[in-house]
């Protein structure tokens, strides 16, 4: 089977490396010139690892992440550091902190060669995902495939012409990430510290050097001059380590992000030949640190569910169909419930009013941590479905695309 991936994020490069290993032809369509990951951290979770092993790169993915957050205290604190709830080991499993240049990095040297195609922004998919327009510095052209994969991220232009897409919605808080230069002590503890309309969080890389993050609320479109002044200004007097990973921090690799998320869960994953894939499917705040982990599941049970049909080398049709409908139906159930519960706990989380967040911390102290603990790894348990397992047929909420033979622009 030849597939089409567009974009070449975490979730692109995963679902090629997934069909790649199962036997298809795989192309994936990267509109950047260079792959060039803003320097921040990533938390990959255990079903993450899961779905790297399942996809033959979990091995290598650890190679380069570091474990220190399993073996740190972890929770929530307040803004002078005293601990409002602590999270027992069983409820962060196997977690790893990656550097997201060094993971993209790993992933890219997992592609067959020649497979990713940089500098090509593909422009239109049509016939059901069973054509790709694409151009680059050269001019246009297009491909027949027998698969197209939108893994195009949070502002998927195919998603935009997509059957019950409400677009994205902004959070009302923005984020700033950064990575120390070098090693600092984080005295075994890490997690996030809560205060009024503010977070911080903090874990530690394979080398020593810490991945930070400040969370602020803030109106959407909020012009800030100095961004590491206003780190500083808002941040500089937390608990320690926090002023001294900002000392030992490089205010140019610094950048502020609005967080968004979809304004309402689609009704379907697939029309045809064409799924999506990661944020184009499911972008969800950050809170659960699950958006990437979610990506690599839908990749890893995308490349399960159709690896018999790959492998035999023919391509029977309903065989395959059925494979995607049930993608659709799998990974629907799995990331829609995700993405309200990130969005409600960021809501939560960033509680502004004295009264909110008294009340939110007055929760949390009174939580027992083996409850914290059963929730969190609720989360992160997932396994790959089995290769070739019976598959459901459709269900009755699936929907086809109509009118196959349109081409849906999406520049
Ligand atoms: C502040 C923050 C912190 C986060 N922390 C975590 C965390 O700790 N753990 C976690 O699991 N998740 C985390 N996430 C979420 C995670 O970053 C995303 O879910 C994940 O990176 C999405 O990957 P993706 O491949 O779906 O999309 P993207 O990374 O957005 O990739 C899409 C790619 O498609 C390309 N593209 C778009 N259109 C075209 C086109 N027409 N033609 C060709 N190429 C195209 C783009 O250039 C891009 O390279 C965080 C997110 C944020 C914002």
């Amino acid at each position: 089977m030849r597939a089409a991936i567009i974009g070449a994020g975490i979730g692109g490069l995963c679902t090629a490396i997934g069909l790649a290993r199962a036997g298809a032809d795989v192309t994936v369509f990267e509109r950047a010139e260079v792959l060039k990951p803003r320097g921040s951290g990533l938390s990959i979770f255990g079903n993450g690892l899961a779905a790297l092993d399942a996809l033959g790169a979990g091995d290598a993915v650890r190679a380069i992440s570091g474990s220190g957050a399993t073996a740190s205290r972890a929770g929530q604190r307040t803004p002078d550091g005293s601990w409002l709830a602590t999270i027992p080991a069983a409820g962060v499993g196997e977690l790893r902190i990656v550097h997201r240049a060094d993971l993209h990095e790993q992933l890219v040297a997992l592609l067959p060669p020649g497979a990713l195609r940089l500098g090509v922004a593909v422009t239109a998919v049509a016939d059901g995902g069973r054509r790709v327009e694409f151009a680059d510095a050269s001019g246009t052209a297009a491909g027949e495939f027998g698969l197209t994969v939108a893994a195009d991220g949070l502002r998927s232009a195919v998603r935009r012409s997509w059957p019950g897409d409400r677009g994205i919605r902004y959070s009302g808080y923005s984020t700033w990430r950064g990575v120390t230069d070098r090693p600092v002590d984080l005295r075994g503890e890490a997690g996030e510290t809560w205060g009024r309309g503010l977070r911080f969080g903090l874990a530690p890389l394979a080398d020593g050097r810490v991945y930070w993050f400040g969370v602020a609320t803030m109106p959407e479109g909020a012009a800030i001059d100095d961004e590491f002044g206003e780190v500083r200004r808002l941040f500089g007097h937390w608990h320690a380590p926090i002023p001294e990973l900002l000392d030992a921090t490089d205010p140019e690799g610094v950048f502020r992000l609005p967080i968004h998320d979809l304004a309402g869960p689609l009704p379907t994953f697939r029309q045809e030949r064409c799924v999506l894939l990661g944020d184009a499917a499911h972008a969800m705040t950050p809170d659960l640190g699950q958006g990437a982990g979610q990506a690599m599941e839908d990749a890893a049970t995308l490349a399960a569910l159709l690896a018999p049909f790959v492998r035999a080398g023919t391509a029977p049709t309903a065989g395959i169909d059925d494979a995607l409908a049930e993608y659709d139906r799998l990974r629907r159930a799995r990331t829609q419930p995700l993405a309200r519960r990130a969005r409600m706990l960021g809501r939560v989380a960033q509680a502004r009013s004295a009264v909110g967040s008294g009340l939110r911390d007055a929760v949390l102290r009174a939580t027992p941590p083996s409850a914290l603990a059963r929730q969190a790894a609720a989360v992160q348990h997932w396994q790959p479905p089995v290769p070739g397992a019976a598959l459901q047929p459709a269900g009755g909420d699936q929907r086809g695309i109509s009118g196959g033979s349109s081409a849906s622009s999406i520049t």
